[in-house]
């Protein structure tokens, strides 16, 4: 059998095509749309609480001292909502994705989910989970009219899956793996798998991990370790590129493209016969701002162009808490959509230097 070909997936895709929604009830500023060299930026990322039941290491190191908002500084559903329809959809978002610190616990993330999916402008509602509460949510979710789910998986081994996200006394592992089989159960799909690899801690399972995709149709994508959340572990340990692991599935198996909705920044894969695929995301070793069609919305509703670069930040919260015109926030936030492609962090030191004042899970991730 001749050696496989690596191609390429132009990840961009299907969602820089997407045409912006017009909501006929409000009056609209120009809506964001593509150049050339720009994607129409339709997909924002909603972290819905800063708090996690995980201390994953790579995340919120142990003896950290994170400060945490007062549930009375965290946008109301109501508040959510709002902003999603008067700001956000009339500028053109289209795609949802709900994220944390972990949106499972969010009180009233079904009737959430429930709301954003009923918008007529929405054509995808997602969410990211640790999946630790996701056996008893996954079909509410389901019904409730959540599109697509990720669940964090960094490893198939319990005792370092334990070490990894910090569990104390108890392993978490059943309870995430029982989340993916009741999120499969319920229809998701895709269902894809994150994992964080960090040198010798999980690398030794990229094929384990692999392997899940050869019989079911999940879609393990495998993320490069950032510098954001905890310096020391990657000081000490560093990352593996998203290539040395492609060489080694391939060498495994072969590997030919492959096609999954929503792959956003990843590259897809596939092994041949397999039902499932591979995706790698390589924030550190590839520069994908210029495709980026994304912004991020902290819980307490600060709105983030970039992930790796901290200005230009924009406070929604404080406007719509005092009663201001949110035409006037809507014109705010479509002048940031014009400016992103300069603040995005591009080349800057290919993202391995630098501080970052917020962690993933503070940041929305
Ligand atoms: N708690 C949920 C979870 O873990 O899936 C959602 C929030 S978490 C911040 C979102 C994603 O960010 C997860 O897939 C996690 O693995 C990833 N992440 C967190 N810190 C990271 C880091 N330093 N480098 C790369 N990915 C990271
Ligand atoms: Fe929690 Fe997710 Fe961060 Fe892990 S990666 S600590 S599960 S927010």
């Amino acid at each position: 059998m001749p050696d496989p070909v690596l191609i390429k997936v132009d990840p961009v895709g299907e969602a820089a095509q997407v045409t912006p929604a017009i909501n006929p009830k409000i009056n609209h500023p120009k809506i964001n749309s593509p150049t050339a060299n720009t994607p129409t930026i339709n997909y924002l990322r909603i972290s819905l609480i800063d708090r996690c039941n995980f201390q994953c290491q790579y995340c919120m190191p142990d003896g950290e001292t994170i400060e945490y908002l007062q549930r009375t500084m965290l946008l109301s559903n109501d508040e959510l909502l709002r902003l999603l329809e008067e700001v956000f959809i009339p500028l053109g978002m289209t795609r949802f994705r709900l994220t944390g610190g972990e949106p499972l616990l969010r009180r009233g993330l079904v009737e959430l989910v429930q709301a954003i999916a009923q918008f007529p402008e929405t054509e995808d509602i997602s969410l990211t989970t640790n999946g630790f509460l996701l056996a008893k949510l996954a079909e509410p979710l389901y019904k409730a009219g959540l599109n697509r789910i990720n669940i964090s998986l960094d490893s198939l081994e319990p005792e370092v899956f334990d070490t990894l996200v910090g569990s104390k006394g108890r392993s978490r592992w059943q309870d995430v793996w029982d989340g993916i089989q009741a999120a499969y159960q319920a229809g998701f799909d895709p269902l894809k798998l994150n994992v964080v690899v960090i040198p010798e801690v999980n690398d030794h399972e990229v094929e384990a991990l692999a392997a899940l995709t050869l019989e079911r149709r999940w879609h393990v994508r495998f993320i490069e370790f950032m510098p954001i959340g905890n310096e020391a572990l990657f000081g000490s340990r560093g990352w593996v590129a998203s290539e040395d692991l492609r060489l080694r599935i391939r060498d495994r198996w072969g590997l030919t493209a492959g096609q999954v909705a929503g792959n956003g920044p990843a590259d897809v894969f596939q092994i041949p016969g397999a039902l499932g695929t591979v995706g790698f995301i390589s924030q550190m070793s590839e520069c994908f701002c210029d495709r980026c069609n994304r912004m991020r919305l902290s819980a307490d509703g600060w709105l983030r162009p970039c992930l790796l670069n901290e200005s230009s930040q924009l406070d929604l919260k404080t406007p719509l808490r005092q009663g201001e015109d949110l035409v006037a926030v809507r014109s705010q936030v479509q002048e940031l959509i014009t400016q992103k492609p300069e603040i995005n962090f591009k080349e800057r030191d290919a993202g391995t230097t630098g501080r970052y004042g917020r962690t993933m899970s503070q940041i929305g991730g």
